[in-house]
């Protein structure tokens, strides 16, 4: 049996059942910090809806969870604007879809141009920070993309978070500055939490990135800042007096400026390199004082970044390869929902 735009009624069903899942599953892990289904689990289904849409493209509409940045926001937090929106990351599940990412680059923009930046993929709560003449002037989550959450004090209480930036040797701050980047809640102190919350007779979180996500997102910012998260940046948007080719040159300003930066980033000219990169770390993910779910493989020149260009949902100059996910026993998620 088909429908009229000639989809097996089966595959149409399927569909809808993924996506209205996929969306509960988006609720309660964006909104409420609270999973009750593990990341591998929510991947598979994310994967099996794509596979179907691929089937069947008529299936693939602007509000297919497929097409959408995955969060939303809540109404706890005043919502904000974002001046550029801010995207999720396609995904590779095997080094072979890295290859097949990188060849498509290089068949837009010519064998051999791009140069790749690897980086690590930090499982943490994306924010969104805005300096205008050196100071902190906003702090949000990334929300639906274009809308997040108002979190400006709970950011301010950030140890790593300069209220004002640095000026660098012989230059001045830029006028306007947006950076993105992950919280995190450092692994080593994740049990130090959960014992003190249960004698205190809360929740315990399920795991470090419900802990950063849920000790960010509080009304009361005092309680935020009596947790030892911290921020890591990857990423520019909206900039002026901010003049950079590279992504890894704005790294190297932005630690100029006083912000934090990942050190373990590295740029390649050849596949042979990233491949040695993912195989490292996919070894030592657990040597890290954040939990990583992957790698991230960028274009490092900005001119090819913005050739490239982005689609509803990602850009098209970065992947995320995602490492095999380390199963968590999805009944421990149901018992242990987060304060
Ligand atoms: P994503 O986590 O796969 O990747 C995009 C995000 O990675 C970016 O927005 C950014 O914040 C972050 N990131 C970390 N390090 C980065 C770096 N070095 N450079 C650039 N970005 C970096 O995609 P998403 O849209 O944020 O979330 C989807 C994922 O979240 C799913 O694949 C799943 O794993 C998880 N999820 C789980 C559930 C659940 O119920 N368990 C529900 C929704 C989403």
């Amino acid at each position: 049996q088909q429908t009229s735009s000639g989809v097996p009624v089966e595959a149409e069903q399927r569909h809808a059942e993924l996506a209205r899942e996929l969306d509960e599953h988006s609720y309660r892990y964006y909104v409420l910090d609270s999973p009750t289904v593990s990341d591998g689990d929510y991947d598979r289904m994310m994967r099996e809806l794509q596979e179907l849409e691929d089937a069947h493209p008529s299936l693939r509409t602007p509000d297919s969870p497929t097409q959408r940045v995955g969060g939303t926001y809540s109404t706890l937090f005043t919502p904000v604007e974002h001046l550029e929106r801010l995207l999720s990351l396609d995904n590779a599940f095997t080094e072979e879809e890295v290859g097949a990412f990188a060849a498509r680059v290089a068949r837009e923009v010519g064998e051999g141009e791009a140069d790749w930046l690897c980086e690590l993929k930090i499982d943490g709560l994306a924010v969104d920070l805005v300096y205008e003449d050196g100071r902190l002037v906003r702090g949000a989550t990334r929300g639906d993309g274009r809308t997040g959450e108002d979190i400006t004090p709970n950011i301010r209480s950030l140890d790593t978070v300069p209220s004002r930036l640095t000026a660098p040797a012989g230059g001045r701050v830029p006028r306007l500055l947006e950076v993105r980047g992950e919280v995190f809640f450092p692994t080593d102190r994740f049990q130090e939490l959960n014992a003190t919350l249960v004698e205190q007779g809360k929740q315990p979180f399920a795991n470090p990135r419900n802990a950063a996500a849920g000790s960010l997102r509080q009304k009361d910012p005092r309680v935020t800042a009596s947790r030892p998260l911290r921020l890591t940046l990857h990423g520019i948007g909206v900039r002026d007096g901010f003049d950079v080719g590279r992504q890894s040159d704005a790294y190297a300003l932005l630690q100029e400026l006083g912000l934090p930066v990942s050190s373990r980033y590295e740029v390649h000219p050849d596949l042979a390199g990233v491949h040695a990169y993912l195989e490292h770390w996919r070894e030592h993910r657990h040597d890290v004082e954040h939990e990583i779910d992957g790698a991230v493989l960028k274009v490092d020149q900005l001119g090819l970044q913005r050739r490239l260009g982005a689609t509803s949902k990602f850009p098209r100059w970065a992947i995320a390869f995602k490492f095999p996910p380390e199963e968590v026993n999805t009944t421990l998620l149901r018992i242990l929902p987060n304060v």
